[in-house]
């Protein structure tokens, strides 16, 4: 069903005004969108970014993304397919069964690329990869393509029989094959539309038509099991083939990777994301949003707005990252999820993809302030702005450092940074028939060509507080320009048209509406005065970050390999009887947007600058801050607290997190009977009768002891289990009776001749007869 298109304006005239009560005016795509939308997006090659870190960003992406060899991401789909490899394949992730995700990753940032840089090389690369995945395809005979390594067999022989096993984070040993699958082919969907490479959607159809004849006649049951291994976006890009083919197959295909346990839910108002995986929902909801551009469908498009408020609202730190050691927490609790291992890259590149079809559905200000928050805050802070690396989790603990990632280790997150460094432009101007939004404030010149329209955005923002844009035009034109009025904007927003300042009547959190008949050479001219203002954590007003303006501060602790790191109050806290970080900070000469904390830091003083430009250094974005009466109470408690975290952190040899999936396979996890469990939103394992190992690192020099982590509130069937080193008795534990409701620690010595000469232990958890072992909660090897 099509909307009508509004077209109103009723703001004409010669002179400047606000146009701040004209009806809406809406858009029709040209594509196979059945709704209307408040305002779309310009084509990458529309946008050329001027100088400046963003563009910056861009080169930085493109002399890693020419770095790769097309031959070595093939590799494994041509081994797979009885065809000789032209190259060694590429380690990381791509070694192990998730093999292919990157290629698909590739061929989307190669689309995009070549539209953002117009480089050549970026056509003739994704020209290659298609056809040497549609050899591969041949090969295969029957649509197939891939490179896990036996992947297709696994789906053949078993899946499509009905035969479903997954330990939780794998499909019949497989890990997660539909992610996989999901990112090939977007890459495909991406060299068809960006670059119009026509076979590219063939392959994109022939392989979902085998994807069909596995999956087509499981049964609900079967299927819902099956869903509950990652499977990416499937349902995006399968909504995607149908809108590009017009076959309802894929529209039924998009529906069927539809799982009740999460989508259900939230589709009933339910917010059953505390515990779940991040970045295996928020690509669910990105495909319901595009279901809904394609059908209209109301319930997808309130169930994705649903999941976007849950997790941009309750489960969102002040970066705009979300997730701990990758999983949502409770909601509305982020005080206690701050550590090494916060706010996942992919996640923050999904979220931004969600943003971007909400955005365009109502242009509401929210949805552009967000995109803002997590761009210059997550996006840019996670890319070293010389080597270009990029990190997995960006580490939000108090006293962090980012942990770049080596670009040839494949993970999903070296796959997410390809794309979220070649699309900015994407992201910058948004249009419908009369009007033209400003939606970010990057430096970027606009060839509107519909309109004869060249309109150049010049700003070093967020170095400027404000930004300009000049008109060329062949000749006059009549167009509303909205600009967004940033909701932190406190101190307003100035405009002035060719010098001459107009009326705003616009609150913050908005888009200040210019409408009038734009000449060549028109300049409007923009001041968003900046100010320091505080975000707390949602369940502790006390544990604060500070903001710029746009851009969160962080404390520069000392170099990233600091040896003091350790040190009780390294982080200091803040100590002031004053909440206005105006009355606490003195700009620093010289240095922009650097602030210096004055009689502020116990024990001392920090310097704060934003996050986006802090690398290579130790840092903290939260602080504890306590008034003077409340510091001296807390003082000691704090102060032994502290301590005693430090103690175990300082010992800590090896720490194994059971239940999630990246720590096991790090640790060579292994085991029978047993599954991940969540306790209060925390990951754990137990063993029913069975047992789990895996590996941990040791010190041959000295004596080394296990620390445990347990629930301590009871059970009622018993927990009797035995705890091995090597396969040697360490240990009978019980942990049946109640000791309180908190976790707790529990030591357990390691004889010495277990360690000698030794790096690493293999330690096991064996349940006595049918007792449970667990949850263990954490285990960590320590020097005694
Ligand atoms: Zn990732």
């Amino acid at each position: 069903m099509k909307n009508k298109i509004l077209i109103v304006m009723l703001c004409v005239g010669p002179v400047l005004f606000s146009c701040k009560n004209a009806e809406e005016t809406r858009i029709e795509t040209s594509g196979p969108e059945v709704v209307d939308f408040r305002l779309l997006p310009f084509e990458l090659k529309d946008v050329t970014l001027l100088e400046g870190r963003f563009k910056k960003g861009v080169e930085l992406n493109e002399k890693i993304l020419l770095n790769y060899e097309p031959d070595r991401l093939l590799a494994g789909f041509r081994r797979e397919a009885g065809l000789p490899q032209k190259a060694e394949i590429y380690g990381g992730w791509e070694s192990a069964t998730l093999a292919g995700h990157s290629l698909g990753h590739y061929l989307s940032a190669c689309s995009m690329m070549y539209q953002t840089t117009g480089n050549e090389e970026f056509l003739k690369r994704a020209r290659y990869i298609v056809d040497e995945l549609e050899i591969v395809q041949n090969a295969h005979g029957d649509g197939y393509i891939g490179a896990m390594e036996g992947g297709k067999k696994v789906f053949e022989e078993e899946v499509a029989q009905g035969i479903i096993r997954s330990a939780g984070f794998d499909l019949n040993g497989i890990w997660a094959p539909f992610y996989t699958h999901h990112k090939v082919l977007a890459g495909l969907r991406d060299a068809y539309q960006l670059l119009g490479i026509e076979k590219a959607l063939d392959i994109a159809v022939k392989f979902s038509d085998w994807i069909y004849e596995i999956i087509d006649d499981l049964d609900y049951d079967t299927r819902q099991d099956m869903l509950r291994c990652e499977y990416g976006g499937m349902n995006e890009v399968m909504a995607d083939i149908y809108g590009l083919t017009g076959n309802e197959k894929y529209l039924e295909m998009s529906r069927l990777f539809h799982d009740n346990f999460v989508i259900d839910s939230l589709a009933a108002g339910i917010d059953v994301l505390p515990g779940k995986h991040g970045n295996t929902n928020i690509p669910k909801a990105i495909g319901l949003a595009r279901r809904y551009e394609l059908t209209g469908d109301q319930t997808d498009r309130k169930t994705a707005e649903f999941f976007w408020d849950r997790v941009v609202h309750y489960h969102s730190y002040v970066t705009g990252g979300n997730g701990f050691r990758e999983y949502f927490g409770p909601a509305g609790k982020l005080r206690d999820r701050l550590g090494p291992n916060t706010t996942e890259s992919c996640n923050v590149y999904n979220m931004l993809k969600l943003t971007d079809h909400l955005f365009t559905w109502e242009g509401e200000a929210e949805k552009a302030d967000f995109y803002e928050r997590a761009l210059f805050n997550h996006i840019m802070a996670h890319q070293h702005p010389e080597t270009g690396e990029v990190v997995y989790n960006l580490s939000l603990d108090m006293g962090g450092r980012k942990a770049y990632q080596n670009p040839f280790h494949f993970t999903c997150c070296i796959g997410t940074g390809m794309e979220s460094h070649a699309k900015y432009n994407g992201h910058i101007f948004y249009h419908n028939n009369e009007e033209l939004f400003v939606s970010q404030f990057i430096a970027a010149e606009l060839n509107w060509e519909e309109k004869g329209l060249i309109l150049r955005q010049e700003t070093a923002y967020p170095e400027d507080q404000g930004t300009s844009l000049e008109f060329k035009l062949e000749q006059p034109l009549k167009l509303t320009l909205q600009i967004r009025y940033p909701s932190w904007a406190e101190k307003g927003m100035e405009v002035r048209v060719n010098g001459r300042r107009i009326r705003v009547k616009e609150k913050p959190g908005s888009f200040v509406a210019v409408s009038r008949t734009w000449k060549d050479g028109d300049r409007v001219e923009v001041k968003i005065p900046f100010t320091l203002r505080l975000e707390t954590m949602p369940d502790d007003e006390n544990r604060i970050a500070v903001f710029y303006g746009p851009v969160v501060l962080a404390g520069d602790l000392g170099p990233a390999n600091d040896p003091k790191v350790h040190e009780p109050l390294y982080v200091p806290v803040f100590v002031s009887d004053h909440r206005n970080p105006a009355e606490w900070m003195e700009p620093v000469k010289g240095e922009v947007n650097t602030f210096m904390t004055r009689d502020l830091g116990y024990p001392r003083d920090v310097k704060m600058k934003p996050f986006y430009q802090t690398h290579d250094r130790r840092y903290s974005i939260y602080w504890d801050l306590y008034t003077t009466e409340a510091w001296e109470k807390e003082k000691e408690a704090y102060e032994a607290e502290l301590e005693r975290i430090k103690q175990l952190e300082e010992s800590t040899i090896d720490y194994f997190q059971p239940g999630e999936m990246q720590p096991e396979r790090d640790h060579q996890f292994d085991g029978e009977h047993t599954r991940p469990e969540r306790f209060r939103d925390r990951p754990a394992r137990t063993a029913t009768g069975g047992w789990f190992a895996f590996d941990l690192e040791v010190d041959p020099e000295v004596p080394n002891a296990l620390v445990v982590e347990y629930w301590g509130g009871g059970y009622r069937r018993n927990r009797i289990f035995d705890i091995l080193v090597n396969d040697v008795k360490l240990a009978k534990e019980d942990i049946t009776s109640p000791v309180g409701n908190i976790y707790i620690h529990k030591q357990y010595d390691i004889p010495e001749e277990l360690t000698a000469g030794k790096t690493k232990i293999r330690v096991k958890f064996e349940a006595e007869d049918n007792n449970i072992v667990g949850p263990v909660f954490g285990v960590r090897s320590i020097k005694k």
